[in-house]
């Protein structure tokens, strides 16, 4: 059984230990570099992204996470995890940084007012039997991405899942959905990286 940490600094933590959970992962709580490293698989939850970036700047886990994704670590980021991965923000705030591994630019609540919170059933390359619900709030979308990053789901022309090597990414939250078959596919992606 992969043992899948989350990143337990701010956001949905808990929607994605019961994902994880039901998708056959044994869970840890991320807080501390030595957490880290027991590890094989990291998902950043959805949330506030200037938040949880500086929060991982406070708690020493900026580098660490860095550190691992370079070496492969697999890393599913949701909403403010995607923005988590991405090596570009269009439009930081202030001090905020990434971890960054995903070759792509996104944009922050990049759905506009009219449009903070949407669901729309989205078709996600790699996962079978029918649309996922996406579930989207204040969502980012992904402005441009290298070659490298597979665009697994697109809204209205925007990439808004993503895949490059062992790292994943999407605008919405499957985790609230109660439908864990997105996190299955990250789950299988853990087992692949680790055989
Ligand atoms: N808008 C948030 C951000 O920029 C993300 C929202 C979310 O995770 N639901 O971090």
């Amino acid at each position: 059984t992969p043992v899948i940490g989350v990143l337990a600094l701010q956001g949905d933590v808990r929607e994605h230990f019961a994902a994880l959970a039901a998708a056959g992962a044994e869970t840890r709580t991320v807080r501390r570099p030595e957490e880290l490293a027991e590890v094989a698989g990291l998902v950043i939850p959805g949330g506030e992204s200037t938040t949880i970036s500086k929060l991982a700047l406070a708690f020493g886990l900026m580098e660490p996470l860095r550190a691992r994704v370079r070496a492969g670590l697999p890393v599913y980021g949701s909403c403010a995890g995607m923005i988590m991965l991405a090596d570009k923000i269009l439009d930081p705030r202030a001090g905020q940084e990434t971890v960054g591994g995903i070759d792509m630019i996104v944009r922050r609540n990049a759905f506009g007012r009219q449009n903070e919170s949407f669901e729309a059933p989205l078709e996600v390359r790699g996962v079978e039997g029918g649309p996922v619900e996406g579930v989207f709030i204040r969502a980012p979308w992904v402005e441009s991405a290298g070659a490298r990053a597979e665009t697994l789901a697109s809204y209205d022309g925007h990439p808004v899942a993503v895949r490059q090597d062992a790292l994943l990414a999407t605008s919405f939250h499957p985790e609230l959905t109660g439908d864990h078959r997105v996190h299955a596919l990250f789950v299988d992606m853990v087992r692949d990286a680790a055989v």
